[in-house]
């Protein structure tokens, strides 16, 4: 039976989209209601009927779902923060459980045993450190804040957001009001005329340091030294403002450049121990204490050792790969804006790291060009925008046959679409976590470990412990291979380690060189094994 518009009808709520919006069926047709929650029974009134579904409105609950909670903010579900106010933390997190699980079960292919549980946060709100907020004209014709309405440039007003840092609180109020008493008229993207674009505001939360960035349809503003010295007097932990101009027709935020009006153009916080520079056009992720747990599970997954290289595309200001750094012996970073290549070259030298290189470029350009000089990563950690890699920049990934691939992904859909890709060449997924950066909205972070089908998969022949003299042996051969495949992340062949045992004087006997079958080829060990084999010997105190 066809849905009408307007019309109420029961229904209880039985899934969320990946937007978060609630679904239910009524007359066998999905309708999507936004702000319910799964377990919901309620009057559900018909908004807008299409040939398959129809999006409708809560009228009435009649039983609220059990995952309710009260919510507590005014503007919930008018402004495009947040999606989640009104169930429990725990349902979120079972809902981006099920959102990584899926994309990465139904598109991405993989055994589903192999996702571990959702990292969640511990705290759920306040827990951003970067607010980037349109200025506008409120109903009164005053200059205020806020941020768009979902879907849309209409601004909804706001001085205050649960999900930001408590130190942007004061700089709205100080800027609003020198901007009122001034009569600096806010940016009107129809007529393209005003000056005030975005009121853009960074905190370093560990070294409690605060940016102010002003965003301008302008070169430089009007009392622009007044209101240097209202928020430099009135904010003690204040570090620097900037002038930020972007006179282009155009929904993107920041403009190319950038004019110190205070302190020196940057903040610095401390991530994973270490100190990182932040510039205004420098990615940073929002959710300072999530991130660092990120970058532990991407670590972990790495499992590098001294004499590897690491490849960090899409590095940003160098986080991850600068916090990987020490177990490194190179790592190259590679990232296309050139204000946060210059943060990470900065970052390096912040946290006396030698044996950096940073390339500011295209991530598949420069993936080509190292290539071409014959670097040969022995892991790669991945961390593009939401649309994920490029095909071309994931075929020179398969040239360089890197050991392993970290991918770190804000977007469980394209990831799923790169790790099939990753999988038609010989790159399995061998462990994946989600992440929760962002509470109380639908966005989830995950850390993929990909790894290369082992070498030795393909040989003929398999050895035992039996096939070998065993004089000396404090370890059987099973025992060295699975410390070096938890420690290194690949295995090595019974052959592999006979032949370093040969080398350190360990084993005389030895037929390991005659292969069972005829045809079989003699593989030697790679350098990394030799090394891999000689720690284990080390480790079970044979050498
Ligand atoms: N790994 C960093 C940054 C991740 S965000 C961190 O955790 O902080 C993704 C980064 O990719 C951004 O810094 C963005 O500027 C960069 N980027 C986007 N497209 C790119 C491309 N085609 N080539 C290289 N870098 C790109």
């Amino acid at each position: 039976m066809e849905l009408k518009k307007n019309e109420i009808y029961q229904a209880e709520i039985v899934d969320y989209t990946t937007e978060g919006s609630g679904v239910c069926k009524i007359n066998g047709m999905a309708v999507f209601v936004p702000s319910s929650a799964v377990g919901d029974k309620a009057e559900v009134k018909i908004l807008k009927t299409a040939k398959n579904y129809a999006f409708g409105k809560i009228e009435k609950i009649l039983s609220p779902s059990p995952n309710r909670i009260s919510c507590d903010c005014d503007i919930f579900g008018k402004c495009g923060g947040c999606t989640f106010r009104h169930i429990s933390y725990e349902s979120e997190l079972a809902f981006k459980q099920k959102r990584v699980f899926d994309s990465l079960t139904r598109i991405g292919g993989i055994d589903g045993s192999l996702i571990a549980d959702i990292i969640g946060a511990a705290e759920s709100d306040c827990y951003r450190n970067k607010a980037q907020l349109p200025v506008t004209t409120d109903n009164d014709g005053k200059v205020c804040v806020g941020f768009f309405a979902p879907r849309s440039h209409r601004v909804i007003p706001l001085n205050d957001c649960q999900l930001q840092s408590r130190a942007f609180a004061p700089v709205i109020k100080l800027f609003l009001d020198w901007a009122n008493e001034n009569k600096i008229a806010p940016y009107d993207e129809t007529s393209h005329t005003g000056i005030l674009r975005h009121l853009y505001l960074r905190y370093a939360e560990k070294t409690n340091e605060l940016m102010v960035c002003i965003v301008a349809n302008a070169q430089e503003l009007r009392k622009e030294k007044q209101l240097v010295k209202i928020l430099s007097e009135h904010l003690p932990n204040l570090k620097s403002i900037v002038l930020n101009t972007n006179t282009d027709k155009t929904n993107v935020i920041t403009g190319k450049r950038c004019r110190t009006l205070y302190g020196d153009g940057y903040i610095t916080d401390i991530l994973c121990g270490m100190k990182f520079r932040i510039s205004p056009l420098s990615f940073y992720q929002v959710n300072r204490s999530q991130a660092e747990k990120l970058y532990q599970k991407a670590a972990e997954f790495a499992n590098l050792n001294k004499h590897e290289t690491l490849l960090d595309m899409y590095c940003g200001t160098g986080t991850i790969g600068l916090t990987m750094a020490k177990y490194v012996k190179n790592l190259i970073g590679v990232e296309i804006i050139p204000q946060a290549v210059e943060d990470a070259k900065n970052n390096a030298f912040l946290n006396d790291i030698s044996n950096a290189e940073f390339i500011c470029a295209d991530a598949a350009q420069a993936a080509e060009t190292l290539r071409k000089r014959n670097i040969k990563p022995d892991c790669i950690v991945l961390d593009p925008p939401r649309k994920g890699c490029e095909s071309s920049l994931i075929e020179t990934i398969f040239g360089m046959s890197p050991k392993r691939v970290v991918y770190v992904s804000c977007d469980p859909a394209t990831l799923a679409r790169d790790i099939k890709l990753f999988s038609e060449k010989g790159y399995f997924v061998r462990k994946a976590v989600p992440v929760d950066l962002f509470p109380r909205t639908t966005h989830v972070e995950t850390v993929v470990l990909l790894r290369r089908k082992n070498i030795d998969d393909h040989l003929e022949f398999t050895w035992t412990d039996k096939d070998f003299g065993t004089k000396g042996c404090k370890a059987t051969y099973s025992e060295i291979q699975s410390f070096i495949l938890d420690k290194y992340g690949f295995k090595v062949s019974n052959l592999n380690i006979a032949q370093v045992k040969r080398k350190c004087g360990l084993i005389e006997r030895e037929n390991y060189n005659k292969p069972k079958s005829e045809k079989s080829k003699q593989p030697g060990c790679t350098k990394d094994k030799e090394y891999a084999i000689m720690d284990a010997l080390r480790h079970f105190q044979m050498i």
